[in-house]
């Protein structure tokens, strides 16, 4: 049996004390990926310091930012109104994540930090740069359907898992984080790392820094978005591609325009020239066709996943025409 010790905090400094005390201590909110991961031995906390009672579950309006505190459920968040009202892409995010039983365990915070679904890094008996640096990617030569075309390294070529992200970052997004020398904001496209040389790092969040919560600004993206997921079965699977696209229309013409996609890299993938390309032009198949086009430049299949070429500029195509109600 593995053992580890555990604290529960009630208030954010009692959290960031207690993560301060060894390098291996990791928080706890749902649980929902760190026990999974605990279990299989991939990671091994010394110490866990349990979140989930402190403060930070409230969703709020202030000066036309929505808050989102980084411990309401995945589930609290889909349903909220306000959340429906002025973010509805969202909302469809994250009701296109897991089950309703996992989304009610599952907190923002930790759907963000989430660990990538590679099944060479959940299985300890396999090589995986991620999970044990230097001992290479099996994915790289072995099955690799799930993973990345954009972004990989050839040290790790898996891709982050969560779909709320997706929605966060083309909805410009913050994300609100206190650790030992105070509290600082992070542009949702700046939060998850490519790999790179150290695909065991996922992100830019120092060690025993802390989620204090989203921020999402306004925008005039809730009449025109759509989040679409692609995945093998209808519910409960991770995305082979997925797709979050908001459009501002006026007069049928596209006046502004955001895309990003999931399940193609090692951090959610915003298209900014995709969405550049879009501004000025009308409502229409070739106005999106081009845009996917553009998308794809620089895009690489590996053996099992080159269909993900063709899947993700329908994808995208397929989510403009949804969120521009053509279709
Ligand atoms: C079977 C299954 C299917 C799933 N399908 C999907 C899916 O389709 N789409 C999808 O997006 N997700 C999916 N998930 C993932 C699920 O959404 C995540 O497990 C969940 O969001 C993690 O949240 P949590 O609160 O349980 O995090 P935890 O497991 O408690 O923590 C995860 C990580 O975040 C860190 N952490 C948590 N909160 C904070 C904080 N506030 N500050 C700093 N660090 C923090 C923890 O230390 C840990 O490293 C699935 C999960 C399962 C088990």
């Amino acid at each position: 049996m593995i053992q580890f010790q555990y604290t529960r905090a009630t208030e954010a400094r009692m959290a960031l004390d207690a993560i301060s005390k060894d390098q291996s201590s990791m928080f706890i909110a749902g649980g929902t990926n760190l026990v999974d991961l605990m279990k299989r031995g991939i990671v091994t906390p010394e110490r866990i310091v349990d979140i989930s009672r402190l403060p930070l579950n409230k969703i709020s309006y202030e000066g036309k930012v929505l808050k989102i505190g980084s411990l309401a459920l995945n589930s609290t968040v889909a349903e909220n109104k306000l959340v429906q009202h002025k973010h509805p892409l969202l909302a469809q995010a994250l009701n296109a994540g897991a089950s309703a039983q996992i989304r009610n365990m599952a907190t923002v915070g930790g759907n963000i930090l989430q660990r990538t679904r590679c099944h060479y890094f959940y299985d300890t008996s396999l090589p995986c740069n991620k999970r044990e640096p230097g001992t290479g990617c099996g994915a790289l030569e072995g099955f690799n359907r799930m993973h990345a075309i954009f972004g990989f390294s050839d040290k790790c070529i898996a891709v982050h898992p969560s779909d709320m992200s997706v929605a966060l970052l083309a909805l410009d997004a913050t994300v609100l984080v206190e650790g030992s020398k105070g509290q600082r904001r992070i542009p949702f496209g700046d939060f998850h790392r490519l790999p790179g040389d150290k695909p065991e790092i996922d992100t830019n969040l120092l060690p025993g820094e802390l989620i204090l919560g989203v921020e999402v600004p306004d925008n005039g993206f809730a009449k025109n978005s759509h989040y679409l997921k692609v995945r093998d079965r209808a519910s409960y699977a991770f995305a082979l591609v997925s797709v979050a696209a908001a459009l501002q229309i006026e007069k049928k013409v596209i006046k502004d325009a955001r895309i990003a996609l999931g399940g193609v890299a090692h951090k959610p993938w915003r298209l900014a020239e995709a969405e550049r390309s879009l501004i000025g032009k009308p409502v229409s198949e070739a106005s999106f066709q081009q845009a996917a086009l553009l998308a794809m430049q620089g895009a690489k299949g590996f053996k099992h996943n080159e269909f993900k070429l063709k899947l993700a500029p329908n994808s995208i195509v397929q989510a403009l025409k949804v969120a521009s109600r053509m279709v």
